[in-house]
């Protein structure tokens, strides 16, 4: 089994390497995509990335990792018999990268003497070709298991940051042992047009979370009654948007400004709009504050209190979530996070979803206040509620005007 499946939250990690894995398939002659034994390599040779450089009698050669083949066999080619000038270009790039990193470290020139590499810049450049083979794998993994629209991208120019190695994509709320989630309401409606008529939200006593433009009219704090399971309108029913998951392609990307991890959206992203859900393994809150003295300061980041009614159940998006768990805090942030009932009417779980507050264009990171998990209320009383989150503070780099100064 291939790392990338190894990875999956219901599978179990495989212990033979990729290098015999691969070896053994092409004994076999068996192909297999996600290992990267293809048709095309299993008989042929195919460059999967370049590893080094060198001149030897005014001839230039590059050091070629093989595709499908473990790193002992690497050969020089000289560059004339290399048909590869994306792989060339990035073999550059990663150079040019590397020297100007250096450059800013040490304000001294490195000059190449043009017939090899040093062998920290080859050592870097095989580095960065590993990452980015392995963060195209996470990103394959990413949209295998996602189930909603909008596509997932995994970038980083920034470091040498790989995926992460204890992140277990999932869709929905992973509950806790003990914990039972209704998948199904008791009550559905019967509209002809639920925007229109007396629908869900009415017989939960709110008023319809939607405009006409599937954008939220509703103030945050007030809850969001979707159509569900049992109501008799279709998918295109305007009270069906969370449920739908996410509709824009967003790209978890290396942040340049020490913030690890971060969401930005590929695509335009109009005001009052629902971007994703928050989801993570339910537990219940004395789990939660047991797990919060064992957390670190990140871990405890990942914490979100499900007290819109009462405080019995916490979501943590540490081990188990989906891109929220890459979104950044901020203390001007642009998503808005609203309690959401479908199909559990159970006022005690509701889910959770992030809306637009603005237009958010192309390119922009995503960002919620993670002091609005549960309450919304960030008056200092609140804040200190919780003996287990407020033993260490956690400096902000959001870098509002507002900013706090911390993020706990
Ligand atoms: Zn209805
Ligand atoms: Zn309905
Ligand atoms: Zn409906
Ligand atoms: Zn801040």
């Amino acid at each position: 089994m291939a790392a990338a499946e190894a990875r999956g939250a219901w599978c179990v990690p495989c212990l033979v390497s990729l290098d015999t894995l691969q070896e053994l398939c092409r004994k076999e002659k068996l192909t297999c995509k996600s290992i990267g034994i293809t048709k095309r390599n299993l008989n042929n040779y195919e460059v999967e990335y370049l590893c080094d450089y060198k001149v030897v009698k005014d001839m230039e050669y590059y050091l070629v990792k093989w595709k499908g083949w473990p790193d002992s066999t690497n050969t020089w080619e000289p560059l004339q018999n290399l048909k590869c000038p994306l792989l060339l270009q990035q073999f550059l790039n990663d150079k040019r990268n590397y020297l100007s990193q250096v450059k800013k470290g040490r304000a001294i020139t490195l000059k190449d003497n043009n017939k090899a590499l040093k062998p920290a810049i080859a050592e870097y450049i095989v580095k960065k070709a590993k990452q980015r083979i392995a963060l195209q794998r996470w990103q394959d993994e990413l949209n295998r298991k996602k189930n909603h629209k909008g596509m997932i991208f995994v970038e980083n120019t920034v470091d040498l940051e790989g995926p992460p190695s204890d992140f277990y994509y999932v869709n929905e709320y992973k509950p806790a042992p003990g914990i039972s989630l209704v998948n199904e309401a008791t009550f559905g409606c019967s509209c002809t047009d639920c925007f229109f008529e007396k629908c869900c939200p009415a017989e939960a006593g709110v008023l319809l979370a939607y405009n006409k433009n599937r954008q939220i009219k509703i103030p945050p704090g007030t809850p969001i009654y979707e159509c569900n399971s049992r109501c008799q309108c279709g998918p295109d029913c305007p009270n069906r948007i969370v449920q739908k998951g996410t509709q824009y392609s967003l790209c978890i990307f290396r942040t340049s400004n020490g913030c690890g991890w971060g969401v930005k959206t590929l695509v335009k992203i109009k005001r009052m709009s629902f971007v994703m859900e928050y989801v993570g393994e339910v537990i219940t809150s004395e789990e939660a504050e047991r797990r919060g003295q064992l957390y670190d300061n990140k871990g405890i980041t990942y914490l979100f209190d499900l007290d819109y009614e009462s405080d019995e159940f916490t979501v943590d998006a540490a081990r188990y979530g989906n891109v929220s768990h890459f979104v950044n805090h901020s203390c001007d942030p642009n998503l808005q996070v609203f309690n959401v009932f479908i199909d559990n009417l159970d006022t005690r779980l509701p889910r959770i979803a992030l809306f637009s507050t603005r237009t958010i264009n192309a390119g922009e990171e995503l960002t919620f206040d993670y002091q609005m998990k549960g309450s919304g209320d960030i008056s200092s009383d609140s804040i200190d509620h919780s003996p287990a989150k407020k033993r260490v503070r956690t400096v902000c780099k959001c870098g509002a005007v507002t900013c706090r100064g911390y993020l706990n």
